[in-house]
């Protein structure tokens, strides 16, 4: 069964197609700078054998549309003869607000409710839609299956999602806690637990997502009990240009002392602050390069991000009341040793323990790298968001 995976954003369209049977994958590939004067999309063909086939075509690219059309020729080249080898598509949906707890099969109703949540998600659902769009009118037989960012948070208790403003804003608005990365925590969750030789439903885990955006979630026996991302994905941790919690008064502040408008302020909050915003640096590997070289600023950012990884693993450790593992992941989380060692510092007492020639080991294996002493293990294990909405296509159409 061949599942081709898309996650559409407002500018670019990143795709993979990968048989569920052999989890193979047949090509990924992504689409950028749709709608601009010159556009370009790059496309592996079966990226696991050698040599490596990377195609990258420079050309002006409309719309979605014909984003789509890009990808189905390129496809089309080579990896498969033609679209009905595709069995189903899964769609990444960032915001499936209180309606989805689950992947589901799009129909009109399911469309209409997506737009409903527009609200919540501005810049994102309306790219989710117009990529689910395209892909009935290009595949008109093939089924389409929604995957959402949300859904893994649903079962957050009403304590934890509900935010101590006037209640109307909830019950008419809908303004709740939602959290992202849903995919990736369920994904790590899922790997964490098999790999302790667990099952998930005994298993409580505190999953620690750090890339560009970064996000924690709290696990009990399975079920995500709280998040650190909001109502946005702004919430929360410090990230590579977003600050994650702030006062939420330091809006006020720039409105009255600064004259911002809000168009302004979110675009500071969301686009010139995190680890930008203290170093001019959002890659965590030049912040380490800067840091060598004595670059104070990068100091900070580096501690101010550890700082709140740590402060939320403790946080964590007191809703949970007994966890099994701390599991780092993503960009930051699989590859950075400074990190994690720095976030778990000090936490001995608690019973975790990181092994540091473990914790330096360079490999892209899910592993420990928690002492022998320590009673919580610890664990680097790579996220497959890909992987994990494709399994969930294939689940909903086979249901
Ligand atoms: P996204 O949120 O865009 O999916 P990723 O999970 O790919 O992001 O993470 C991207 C970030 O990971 C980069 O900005 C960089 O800070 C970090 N990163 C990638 N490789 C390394 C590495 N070897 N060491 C430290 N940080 C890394």
């Amino acid at each position: 069964m061949n599942i081709l995976v898309i996650n559409c954003g407002s500018s670019s369209l990143k795709y993979q197609l990968r048989n569920i049977n052999t989890q193979r994958v047949m090509a990924s590939g992504v689409v950028e700078r749709i709608g601009e004067s010159m556009g370009q999309i790059t496309q592996r063909s079966f990226p696991d054998k050698w040599p490596d086939t990377k195609d990258t075509e420079e050309l002006p690219i409309l719309n979605h549309e014909a984003a789509m059309k890009l990808m189905v020729s390129k496809l089309t080249n080579g990896v498969i003869q033609s679209p009905h080898e595709i069995d189903a598509i899964g769609h990444r949906v960032v915001q499936g607000g209180e309606s989805f707890s689950h992947p589901v099969l799009v129909d009109e109703n399911v469309m209409n409710t997506i737009k409903d949540n527009i609200p919540l998600a501005p810049l994102h659902n309306p790219a989710n839609l117009i990529g689910l769009e395209q892909a009935m009118i290009l595949f008109p037989e093939t089924p389409n299956v929604a995957v959402f960012d949300t859904e893994f948070h649903q079962t957050l208790p009403r304590h934890a999602y509900m935010y101590p403003v006037p209640k109307i804003f909830y019950e008419q608005f809908k303004v709740r806690k939602y959290g992202f990365h849903g995919t990736s925590h369920k994904y790590v969750s899922k790997t964490a637990s098999v790999f302790i030789g667990q099952k998930i439903e005994e298993t409580s885990l505190i999953t620690v997502h750090l890339g560009n955006g970064c996000s924690m979630a709290a696990i009990k026996n399975g079920k995500c009990i709280e998040t650190s991302m909001g109502l946005t994905p702004l919430a929360g941790l410090m990230m590579g240009t977003r600050c994650g919690d702030i006062d939420p008064a330091f809006h006020i502040f720039l409105a009255k002392n600064k004259g911002l408008p809000l168009s302004e302020i979110d675009i500071l909050l969301n686009k010139s602050s995190g680890l930008l915003g203290i170093c001019r640096k959002n890659d965590m590997r030049d912040i380490h390069e800067a840091r060598l070289h004595g670059d104070d600023d990068a100091q900070l950012a580096f501690e101010m991000f550890t700082y709140r990884v740590k402060a939320t693993i403790g946080a964590y450790l007191a809703i949970l009341g007994s966890v099994n593992a701390i599991v780092f992941t993503a960009g930051i989380g699989e590859n950075d040793p400074d990190v994690r060692s720095m976030a778990c510092d000090g936490l001995e007492n608690f019973g975790i323990n990181i092994d540091p020639t473990k914790n330096n080991e360079k490999t892209a294996e899910a592993r420990y790298i928690n002492t022998e002493q320590s009673r919580i293990k610890v664990l680097v294990v790579p996220t497959n968001e890909e992987l994990e909405i494709a399994k969930a296509t294939a689940e909903v159409v086979n249901d």
